[in-house]
């Protein structure tokens, strides 16, 4: 009996006839995917990306190489070399992170008491080499002037939980 009706739906390309049905039904409802890369979903305020040192309004580093966040990471993917300047400040000589090292935690971000390091919201930072994912401080400052505006952004829309 079950061939015999495998005959007749064949017959009449119901399955083929179903599968338009349901394409057509599909057609006239709300999309729901993206056209990435041109489109991107929401983020969280919490989202942890990629790695960021930022900058006070005056252009001067916010680390103060207290190695808060070198002595926290548990991957010990951070390294940090300090030296006090001519004025006495205490700024880092070296700021290292291993990418291929970090498990994107945060704990580093929220070990740091003057929210120099940051993991801000860039999350399309995939390389070809292993080498592109050594940061050195050149490296993680120009991410934090290139992203200060939606980091802190987030630091303010995540204030009232910290
Ligand atoms: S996110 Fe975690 S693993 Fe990555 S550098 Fe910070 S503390 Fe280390
Ligand atoms: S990034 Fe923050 S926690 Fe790490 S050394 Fe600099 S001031 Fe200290």
């Amino acid at each position: 009996m079950s061939a015999m009706v495998n005959v007749v739906r064949s017959f009449f390309l119901v399955e083929l006839l179903s599968g338009m049905g349901m394409t057509f039904r599909y057609m006239f409802r709300k999309r729901r995917t993206l056209n990435y890369p041109y489109e991107k979903g929401p983020l969280s305020p919490r989202f942890r990306g990629e790695h960021a040192l930022r900058r006070y309004p005056s252009g001067e580093e916010r680390c103060i190489a207290c190695k808060l966040c070198e002595a926290v990471c548990p991957a010990l993917a951070i390294t940090i070399e300090a030296e006090p300047r001519d004025d006495g400040s205490r700024r880092a000589t070296r700021y290292d992170i291993d990418m291929t090292k970090c498990i994107y935690c945060g704990l580093c971000q929220e070990a740091c008491p003057v929210d120099a390091i940051v993991e801000g919201p860039n999350f399309e930072f995939a390389t070809e080499t292993r080498e592109e994912l050594y940061y050195n401080k050149e490296k993680l400052l120009a991410n934090g002037d290139r992203w200060e505006a939606e980091i802190a952004a987030n630091i303010a829309a995540d204030a009232a939980q910290r």
